[in-house]
């Protein structure tokens, strides 16, 4: 058995739904394939969108909605005859969708966002699903509520794997047989009080590494627009290069530093099961990719560079000019915590002490608050962080990278070399 995960690049349009079915159909012989789906192109940054302006009062439901339903009735005009039964699931579905909308700014806007934009999920899987039958594909679609637990940490849910493991195992002991191929959803999952959670942006891959360690797959492929995980984003450096290989460790390290081609919860699961992952271009899809297995670094052995940009250097210290001690620290890191802030890079001097993290937006605002009820809060906005791992292998690629830029932080360790910059 076989994980797939198609994310919304490769899910973008009607046509691509058909290529994937066909990458599909050269897998016939796998004896199972297991293939989780997120939204379809950019549905869920408009999911996004529709949930402010329904949120904040701006749009009345039927004008946030139409660019969704117009992209996806588009798309299924090209997958579906119009005497199709689908189209009335189809309309079922934006009914639930406005049904959920109902009461949306009564709820604090964390889990107003899970009642909605998980739907993007739910959307693509079923055209995906409805559309293998049109072609006569055997298969079963499973919704991922059903079987992924969490708890109620909106937004960015916290799985409770063993029981999401033991739930998915049942269900595939009492609904599918080993020829079956299974089509279900990444990025969601279901609390404990029965609503619709989402696991993070990008979860998809998250998910599939659940779904492959609970049924013990040989691999999970995650089908990429990229040729495979890359030393640096292409969009950013023209010479980025694909890796053949990276260690587990490696593909941990890089996707905490921010490397955006794999969600960062996904490898240790993996790594714990002894399930290998790949990295594949879904455009070329008999090249290999990048591996990600037990081992050491990377092959080839060269720096990567990762680029984060939209941050936030807050640096607080005493109003009397007290010592930063360790006190203060473990005070003000669970201020962050008790947000459920990730915070990307920290530095401390005897009277003040700097975090690095991504500028989201109304939670900075909230910390501000808490923060200056005690300290003397100071802030720089839209910086970029720059990471480099094993800048050795090529000693003058940092200066390439910062020439010219002014450094607000900078820290180094023998593998690592971290810069807060601020574009001049
Ligand atoms: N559709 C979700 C997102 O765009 C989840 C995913 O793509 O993995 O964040
Ligand atoms: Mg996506």
């Amino acid at each position: 058995m076989e994980v797939f995960k198609f994310g919304g690049a490769s899910l973008k349009d009607a046509q691509s739904i058909k290529n994937i079915v066909e990458i599909l159909n050269s897998y016939h012989y796998l004896d199972q394939l297991v293939v989780v789906v997120s939204a379809m192109g950019k549905t869920t940054n408009a999911f996004e969108k529709f949930l402010s302006l329904v949120y904040s009062g701006s749009a009345n439901f039927q004008e946030a909605i139409t660019p969704i339903k117009s992209f996806h009735w588009e798309v299924c005009r090209q997958l579906f005859a119009p005497e199709h039964d689908f189209w009335k699931e189809l309309e079922a579905i934006f009914d639930e969708i406005r049904e959920q909308s109902a009461e949306l700014s009564a709820l604090p806007y964390d889990m107003a966002y899970d009642r909605i934009v998980g739907y993007g999920e739910i959307l693509a899987s079923r055209i995906f699903s409805v559309y293998q039958n049109t072609q006569g594909i055997d298969h079963q679609w499973l919704d991922a509520r059903s079987v992924i637990r969490t708890d109620s940490c909106y937004r960015a849910a916290n799985v409770n794997i063993e029981l999401s493991c033991n739930r998915i195992r049942v269900w595939f002991q009492q609904n599918t047989d080993s020829r079956y191929r299974i089509i279900t959803q990444g990025f969601i999952g279901q609390d404990m009080q029965g609503n619709m959670v989402t696991l993070g942006r990008e979860g998809s891959d998250y998910s599939a590494a659940l779904f492959a360690t609970a049924l013990s797959a040989n691999s999970v492929v995650l089908w990429k627009d990229v040729p495979g995980v890359m030393n640096a984003d292409p969009d950013f450096y023209a010479q980025a290069m694909p890796f053949q290989f990276v260690s587990y460790r490696e593909a941990i390290e890089l996707t905490y530093y921010g490397a955006k081609i794999i969600h960062p919860k996904t490898i240790k699961p993996l790594e714990n099961a002894g399930i290998p992952l790949f990295v594949r271009p879904f455009l070329h899809p008999t090249e290999q990719g990048t591996r990600i297995g037990p081992g050491i670094g990377t092959i080839p052995q060269i720096p990567s560079i990762i680029h984060k940009s939209n941050q936030i250097l807050i640096t607080i210290s005493h109003k009397d000019l007290s010592f930063i001690t360790e006190k203060t620290l473990s005070t003000v890191l669970s201020v962050f915590d008790n947000f459920a802030l990730k915070i990307n890079l920290m530095q401390n001097s005897a009277l003040t002490f700097s975090i690095c993290l991504d500028d989201i937006g109304n939670k900075i605002d909230e910390i501000f608050t808490q923060l200056m009820k005690f300290y003397e809060v100071k802030y720089n906005r839209q910086l970029t962080l720059l990471t480099f791992r094993h800048y050795a292998q090529q000693p003058r690629i940092i200066d390439q990278w910062i020439e010219g830029k002014l450094i607000l932080v900078e820290q180094r360790s023998r593998n690592t070399a971290q810069y807060v910059i601020a574009e001049k």
